[in-house]
């Protein structure tokens, strides 16, 4: 074991696409499961989404927004009522056309001819049309609005092209779904939501991002305007990791949400929605992973402190797990960063190093190693998986008297949080570089670097032709648009595209 340099075989400036999927085979957070675009979500993987949901549901409800549930089926004419949103979805459905088999006669089952629905049901890719029929029953008068829902669920997109956590033909997600009697009102909603968003991020994440508009092509469809939060990888690709649409009335046309005003006229109701998936577990991989593995920060940590006692299946054991016993149950009682500190006593049988290197590539906060001479000494030895790891590993360890550790293992975990946020941001800023030219974007892109980042340009928000024209050169480039930021700095030159003077900043990217 001494000899191993790195948990993983790959390192990221080797082959990053290898090394992601290295890390969560390695780190035991997810498995291919035979079915297509599918994935097998293993405990680890799941602890780091229960986690994810816990935190992220407490700001939905802070927020006012109830959880509901809705069906996965969605008959096809609801979506036809939205033509852009069916049209946008359709390449991606999965459709449910009967609900019974029959034998074929060569010994296998085919669906009967006589169960055939008589409307296809669509397995849901989105809710926005079976909960805006529902809002249509919900609402009537201007009192019951706004009305705001969320759902957690899974949903189906026919991908093409899937990778695990980043885009997965079924994924876990939430939906928020709310209605609004103006379009202010909906637009305070959409940008809430992003803002949740950037917050939840940055914060229990530690991932920096970008809060911005998608420009026009880039919309939901059916949206009037989406929003999103942009991370940046390690690779120097851009994430799409959450987003938030203002869907104008064109929703709440199709299904007839409408609500009498307080002089007594109809009106229609103004409506958003947004989501994050398990998309954000692919992002905190790829923004925290390192040459050993998975980095978690504490505030999703399954487990944020593990105690590894090195056991000789000898008399010893006892006291030693006495020992780990006690320490598990003091630090327990302790809190961090709002919560109960989270502890593991690993008592499983094994090698010390090898349950060592297990933890290290899960990527725990902190991990203790406690031998007989520990227990017997009140010591502890203590590895933060946030700091440089090197094949000197015992280096990496610090002894501490007991009562030292447990005094200081709350501003430890929260240490470990911030830290590897001012890592994430320092690094995603130092490749982020402003542009003013198309040509200089092209020279920035063909130059031979490994993984380039994105650049920061100005831009006269061209639609129609020019646009197209835009997004054409940039895809020669395998770049995309991201977004314009909410909080940028006022522009000072020209668009890169037009040549007219640019009225927003925008990045470009290549992306995943
Ligand atoms: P949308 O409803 O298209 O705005 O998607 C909401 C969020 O779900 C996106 O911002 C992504 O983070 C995530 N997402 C979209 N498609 C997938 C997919 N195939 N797999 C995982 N996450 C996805």
């Amino acid at each position: 074991m001494s000899a191993i340099r790195h948990a993983l075989s790959t390192k990221r400036e080797d082959d990053f696409a290898q090394w992601y999927q290295e890390v969560i085979s390695e780190a035991e957070m997810a498995e291919e499961s035979g079915v297509r675009g599918c994935m097998v979500i293993k405990p680890w993987g799941y602890g780091i989404w229960e986690r994810i949901q816990r935190l992220m549901d407490d700001m939905i409800k802070a927020a006012g927004v109830q959880n509901c549930y809705f069906p996965l089926f969605i008959p096809l004419s609801y979506f036809a009522k939205e033509a852009e949103h069916v049209e946008g979805f359709a390449k991606e459905m999965a459709v449910v056309t009967h609900h019974r088999l029959v034998a074929d006669g060569k010994g296998g089952l085919v669906p009967d001819p006589e169960a055939k629905l008589e409307e296809p049901l669509i397995v849901r890719p989105t809710s926005e049309t079976v909960i805006g029929a529902a809002m249509a029953r919900w609402v009537q008068s201007w009192r019951d609005l706004p009305l705001l829902t969320n759902q957690w669920a899974n949903v189906v997109r026919w991908e093409m092209r899937t990778r695990m956590f980043l885009r997965t033909s079924e994924f876990l997600w939430q939906e928020g779904h709310t209605a609004h009697a103006d379009r202010d009102d909906a637009m305070v909603e959409t940008l809430r939501a992003l803002e949740m968003y950037r917050a939840f991020a940055e914060g229990p994440l530690a991932m920096p991002v970008i809060a911005g508009e998608k420009p026009e092509n880039e919309r939901f469809p059916g949206a009037v305007a989406t929003y999103s939060i942009e991370a940046m990888m390690q690779d120097g690709k851009a994430l799409q990791a959450g987003t938030s649409h203002y869907l104008g009335t064109g929703f709440a046309k199709a299904a007839g949400i409408q609500y009498q005003d307080k002089e007594g006229t109809q009106q229609y109701a103004h409506t958003t929605s947004w989501g994050t998936s398990t998309r954000m577990i692919g992002g905190l991989i790829m923004t925290h992973g390192d040459d050993d593995g998975l980095r978690v920060p504490p505030m999703v940590a399954p487990h944020q402190i593990v105690i590894l006692p090195m056991l000789r299946e000898n008399d010893e054991d006892e006291a030693l797990l006495a020992y780990c016993e006690e320490l598990r149950a003091a630090l327990a009682s302790q809190s961090a960063l709002g919560e109960p500190v989270r502890v593991l006593l690993d008592k499983r049988p094994g090698k010390a190093t090898q349950k060592r290197w297990a933890w290290v590539k899960k990527g725990a906060p902190l991990i203790l190693e406690i031998g007989g001479r520990d227990a017997a000494g009140g010591q502890v030895s203590m590895l933060r998986r946030d700091r440089l790891w090197n094949d000197k590993a015992k280096a990496n360890f610090v002894g501490l008297a007991r009562e030292d550790f447990i005094a200081r293992a709350a501003s430890e975990i929260e240490d470990i949080q911030s830290s590897l946020f001012a890592e994430a941001r320092a690094k995603r800023d130092a490749n982020i570089t402003r542009v003013t030219s198309f040509d200089e974007v092209v020279a920035f892109f063909s130059e031979d670097k490994r993984y380039p980042g994105w650049v920061e340009v100005e831009w006269a928000r061209p639609t129609g032709d020019e646009l197209e024209d835009a997004i054409k050169r940039l895809k020669e480039l395998k770049l995309t648009m991201r977004n314009t930021p909410l909080d940028a700095e006022p522009v000072t030159g020209n668009c890169i595209f037009t040549g007219r003077p640019a009225v927003e900043r925008i990045y470009v990217a290549r992306a995943y």
